[in-house]
């Protein structure tokens, strides 16, 4: 008997791997594996399963689900007010990924007293993986500073620590599975305040692997990853620290290897902006006079709660913000753009490949959008056929066949391209 649980989710290669079903499973039945292509996924122990159906309850990737919106426009969602600004502590401000907001934020909820600590995402020396981890401490939670790129269970680390008072910091599909969790579930305690970081996706754990391999650190003890480290001022490039040297590779390298790991779901993911939490934290693209070495966070208040803690923070000398128009924001972060042609074309390109498509289509009538011409639905048809392949890989000979053919198109495509801007330059000279 085909039973009631997310394993249709995970066939259909949409797991965010949020832990969400994980955490809420009552039979212990749902374990956060890495899979053949190093996405890390929910996998159901059948035996264990009594067929509940909680699990798909509060699943992001389920169609069937709908958190309720208190806005008609998905793409922005509620916003309060829009800001952009940085820690007041430099040092904090030096190692965190932007302007250190989210971290500042957290460290003054601690001095306050507001939360017993939180859900941030550190790197495990022993896997070379981020994970999703409860801190209590400044020291802590500043070492966690950076954004990963790659997956982690933020919200199964929510569920096993609701005993305590907490705030977490949340991609826009684990804000999504805690709104489900808080409206099926109302007596579960979760967290007081979520931070939300601007997300355009999420890439295979195997992509550390392969970073690492490029600075020939391999054999050694990894001692710190990180995907973006602004020493060499914002928005970084890697660094990684082994027990034998300090190591950086470029922003370009790591660009270039995107379209090898990316997350089949991410493609086709409305909730860049993370409608669901109190704040939203981003880097300052687009933002000319923002985009400085020594980094910006960008900030939407999004509920009353964010917009009062950040008020207060600001009031205390914990963060410096000025204002700034969200509009200027979205144009900067290019949503109404590039992300909404990416989205309804994903959208169309699922619906004509018969895949199941993980939101409630409803939600998305009646909004505007630029259509995708020819040549941009083709390759956004390549990129989610390749990405739904490779997540569904078995075999491990497959997956570096597919991985390497992969890197030599992308090698091929970078060669004619930098052959025309050649060819180009040569005729406009003549
Ligand atoms: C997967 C991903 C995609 C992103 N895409 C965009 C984008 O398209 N546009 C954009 O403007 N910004 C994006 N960001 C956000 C951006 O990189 C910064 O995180 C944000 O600007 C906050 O900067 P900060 O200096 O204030 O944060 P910091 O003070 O450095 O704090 C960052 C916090 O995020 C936590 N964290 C790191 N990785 C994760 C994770 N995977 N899941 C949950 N928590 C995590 C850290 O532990 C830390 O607590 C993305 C971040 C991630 C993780
Ligand atoms: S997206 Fe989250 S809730 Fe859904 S199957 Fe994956 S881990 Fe479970
Ligand atoms: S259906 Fe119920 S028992 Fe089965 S995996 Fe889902 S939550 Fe667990
Ligand atoms: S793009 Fe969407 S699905 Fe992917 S990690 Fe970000 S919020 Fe989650």
């Amino acid at each position: 008997m085909q039973k009631n649980n997310i394993s249709t989710i995970t066939r259909n290669a949409l797991c965010t791997a949020c832990g969400a079903c994980a955490g809420i499973c009552p039979s212990d039945a749902i374990k956060m594996i890495t899979n053949t292509a190093g996405y890390l996924v929910a996998s159901v122990n059948g035996d264990l399963c009594n067929n509940c159906g909680k699990c798909l309850e509060i699943c992001p990737s389920n169609p069937e689900n709908l958190p309720s919106i208190e806005t008609g426009d998905p793409f922005h969602g509620v916003c309060i007010a829009g800001y952009v600004g940085y820690a007041r502590d430099n040092t904090l401000r030096q190692i965190s990924q932007s302007g250190g907001i989210v971290t500042a934020l957290l460290c003054y909820l601690l001095d306050q007293n507001k939360i017993d600590g939180a859900i941030v995402n550190n790197f495990s020396q022993e896997e070379r993986r981020p994970q999703a981890v409860f801190v209590s401490t400044k020291p802590e939670l500043i070492e966690a500073c950076g954004s990963y790129y790659a997956q982690s269970s933020v919200v199964k680390t929510i569920l096993e620590n609701s005993d305590k008072r907490l705030a977490a910091v949340v991609l826009g599909c684990q804000a999504e599975s805690l709104k489900l969790i808080r409206e099926k579930y109302p007596k579960i305690n979760l967290p007081k305040l979520t931070i939300g970081l601007i997300c355009a996706g999420q890439y295979s754990r195997k992509m550390i692997d392969d970073l690492i391999e490029k600075s020939s650190c391999n054999h050694e003890r990894i001692l710190k990853f990180r995907f973006r480290d602004k020493a060499v001022g914002w928005p970084g490039d890697v660094h990684i620290v082994s027990s034998e040297k300090d190591c950086w590779i470029s922003k370009q390298n790591r660009l270039r290897l995107k379209p090898v790991y990316e997350l089949h779901r991410c493609i086709a993911c409305y909730d860049q902006m993370n409608i669901f939490c109190d704040i939203v934290c981003g880097d300052p693209w687009g933002i000319s006079n923002k985009q400085q070495p020594e980094g910006h966070t960008v900030v939407i208040a999004r509920t009353e709660a964010g917009k009062k803690l950040l008020e207060n923070a600001i009031r205390d000398g914990a963060i410096v913000l000025e204002e700034l128009s969200t509009k200027d924001i979205f144009t900067g972060q290019t949503v109404d753009g590039r992300h909404k042609t990416k989205f309804y074309t994903s959208r169309d390109i699922f619906q004509e490949n018969n895949w199941l498509f993980p939101f409630p289509k409803d939600w998305f009538d009646n909004i505007t959008y630029t259509p995708a011409n020819r040549r941009t639905h083709h390759e956004l048809d390549k990129r989610l056929e390749y990405s739904r392949d490779l997540y569904l890989t078995r075999d491990r000979e497959d997956y570096f066949r597919k991985t390497n053919l992969k890197k030599k198109q992308l090698m091929g495509n970078l060669i004619k391209n930098l052959f025309n801007r050649v060819l180009y330059y040569t005729k406009t000279k003549k």
